[in-house]
């Protein structure tokens, strides 16, 4: 396994909408490991391969289902499956009911701002071994997968935000980049 270098924005690949992938070979198998391996690496809870310069509509999320967008334990809901491996995800359906959460992101580096989403939805999408799956996400994995299929459509967190406070955010994590 490698660990792999995070493109920072405004890097254009991040703009880029990522392309479906038309077969899952060795070559995806091990991508989805890197990728593994570079969020645990840079304690991240989820990586779009856009991230890591790879075009492509693979992501991988590591978020238990029972905490809560404020990353608090939600009690009595099992944790569940909390690492996913997907390929060209697609959100099939949303509530209508938000919630908001303070998001961050390894492409925009140190940066946060509270963004609103439908707090849940459905996603289908193929998993490691081929297998067409949809599951519900709610709580902090549904605002992490969401925040994850932006990627792979060339979207960032900070789109939410006035182009004044994206702008802002995208200098700030410049800064942050340079001192490291
Ligand atoms: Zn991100």
């Amino acid at each position: 396994m490698t660990i792999l270098t995070i493109l920072i924005a405004p890097n254009p690949i991040l703009r880029k909408k990522a392309q479906p992938v038309a077969m899952i070979d060795e070559s995806i198998k091990k991508l989805l490991k890197d990728m593994e391996e570079t969020m645990h690496a840079e304690n991240g809870i989820g990586l779009a391969a856009p991230q890591i310069g790879v075009s492509k509509q693979v992501l991988v999320m590591n978020v238990p289902a029972n905490v809560d967008v404020d990353g608090e334990l939600i009690e009595g809901l099992s944790a569940g499956p909390d690492l996913f491996f997907m390929i060209n995800p697609e959100i099939i359906n949303k509530s209508d009911e938000f919630a908001t959460c303070q998001e961050g992101c390894l492409s925009v580096p140190k940066q946060y701002a509270e963004i609103t989403r439908p707090a849940t939805v459905w996603v289908r999408y193929i998993d490691e071994n081929g297998e067409i799956l949809e599951h519900e996400f709610n709580y902090l994995q549904s605002a992490c997968v969401q925040h994850e299929i932006d990627h792979l459509n060339g979207k960032l967190f900070v789109d939410y935000l006035s182009t004044m406070k994206r702008d802002m955010l995208i200098r700030k994590a410049q800064k942050v980049l340079h001192q490291l």
